[in-house]
């Protein structure tokens, strides 16, 4: 496809795999093969679909990592690239200012919930999200609260990759091997509901995750705890739905102990759930502060921030300490490009694709759920442009398989075979398609998903291993 383009590309296949295999390291690489890695080319897109190596062309089932958003090989944003850099390709937020990252931030401000209205850029989510957490610290130092800075995190989260991000992630596999700042980190159950203790009610899984909270607060202190963070919808840690009313009760519990709420909405923001936003529109939560990535760009150019509450800035510039330096800023802060291909990204969310998020969203929900009669899927569960399909060894006591059974990676490649990309998270697949994907497309990559699941019924049989 990019060859069509007129990019001629320089290397066969072959070459640079190898080279990538002598000189890249790939991210979240296992110690045995570190640098050495060989991962399969992709060397184009256009729409939903991406083209690998050899030229075949694939659904992109997850959007990249959640995040190409109005679909691969738009021209507008291409141009608009261009036409930024050409303009002005660079300038250093720290002495001066530049008038994309205004408007947007302008832009941003309209649709974020209650008063927040102010905006700081980054390079993508982790950066967003250690902002934030940098944000708060600074906030409660600079009004003497000092000693407010313990962070509450959940079972299942993913924040980033940054130090201080990445020791909130509660996925098991991201911690076993790498440390993190654990004094700083209160953990807290996962609200996934499917695994929610045997014979109990969705409601009060919910109030027993309320209760947990309150108590951790009890008993931790609220005058120690600074921030709470969560994904309202926990992307990487399996499309984890909250549980009804959930959210706005930790809202409030966060609001009458002065903790800071933050939305970590790296996905879910920018149309995945077929809003800008999804913390009020979809949850009816006003944060403290949103972060935001992935989707402001649809991925074309490295771009996140935090939008933060008008009345947490009233506090700081009425602080005892007026000279206080919330020291933090990155050299690619307010980047223009970045900024530039955002609007006209917004462009084309406003100009139809929210609208079509919304209209698409219940028959892709509706598609994947048949996919619950396959013996091997557990559960189907999802909103918006997001879903999971979850696989369990056996149906009545949900028990997952075993890990080496690598039954996602298994599937992957089943449906690579069959013209569709996923995302393979030990036993779960995970489908977040670019938002202009058709109901024809969806029948499409539903048809795929269930057939590369039979073969691995198929085959999983066949060893003897389910
Ligand atoms: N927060 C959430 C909810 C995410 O899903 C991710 C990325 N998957 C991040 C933060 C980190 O974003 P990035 O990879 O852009 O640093």
């Amino acid at each position: 496809q990019i060859r069509e383009a007129g990019v001629a590309a320089a290397l066969t296949n072959h070459e640079t795999i190898d080279l990538a295999k002598r000189h890249l390291v790939q991210p979240w690489p296992c110690a045995g093969e570190i640098g050495a890695e060989a991962r399969s080319l992709i060397s184009g897109g256009e729409g939903i679909y991406i083209t690998d190596g050899e030229g075949k062309r694939l659904i992109d089932g997850p959007a990249g990592m959640w995040c190409v958003n109005v679909g691969h090989r738009r021209e507008e944003l291409a141009r608009v690239m261009y036409d930024q850099a050409m303009q002005l390709s660079y300038n250093t937020p720290w002495y001066t200012m530049n008038e994309p990252s205004a408007v947007l931030a302008e832009r941003i401000a309209a649709y974020a919930p209650g008063d927040l209205n102010h905006v700081f850029f980054t390079t993508g989510g982790s950066t967003a999200v250690e902002s934030a957490l940098r944000f708060m610290q600074f906030f409660n130092n600079a009004r003497g609260r000092s000693d407010k800075k313990l962070i509450l995190s959940r079972g299942g989260a993913y924040h980033g990759s940054t130090y201080l991000s990445a020791s909130l992630n509660g996925r098991p596999r991201d911690r076993d091997w790498m440390d993190g700042a654990d004094e700083l980190v209160v953990k807290l159950s996962s609200p996934d509901a499917f695994r929610r203790p045997e014979g109990m009610s969705i409601a009060a899984f919910s109030d027993m995750l309320v209760a947990e909270f309150e108590e951790t607060v009890r008993r931790v202190g609220a005058d120690k705890i600074g921030a709470f963070i969560g994904e309202p919808v926990q992307a990487s840690g399996g499309v984890i739905l909250p549980p009804e009313n959930y959210l706005p009760r930790i809202r409030k519990i966060c609001r009458d102990n002065e903790i800071l709420f933050i939305a970590d909405e790296v996905v879910t923001a920018f149309g995945r759930l077929g809003h800008v936003f999804a913390s009020e529109d979809v949850f009816g939560i006003d944060p403290d502060i949103i972060t935001f990535a992935k989707g402001v760009t649809s991925g074309y150019f490295p771009l996140g921030g935090m939008v933060v509450s008008e009345r947490l800035l009233e506090q700081l510039r009425r602080s005892n300490h007026p000279t206080a330096m919330y020291a933090h800023g990155l050299t690619y802060t307010s980047h223009p490009v970045g900024c530039a291909v955002a609007l006209t990204n917004l462009d084309l969310l406003e100009d139809g694709i929210l609208a079509h998020t919304q209209a698409v969203a219940p028959y892709f929900q509706q598609q994947l759920k048949t996919l619950e009669e396959l013996p091997l899927v557990g559960e189907v569960r999802g909103i918006g442009l997001m879903a999971c399909v979850e696989c369990v060894a056996d149906r009545e006591s949900k028990n997952p398989l075993q890990l080496d059974t690598n039954v996602g990676m298994r599937i992957d490649a089943h449906c690579h075979e069959l013209g569709l990309l996923v995302r393979p998270l030990i036993n779960m697949c995970v489908m977040s398609p670019p938002l202009v994907i058709t109901r024809e497309q969806i029948d499409d990559m539903v048809g795929i998903l269930r057939e590369g699941i039979s073969r691995t019924m198929d085959d999983l049989r066949h060893e003897g291993v389910w």
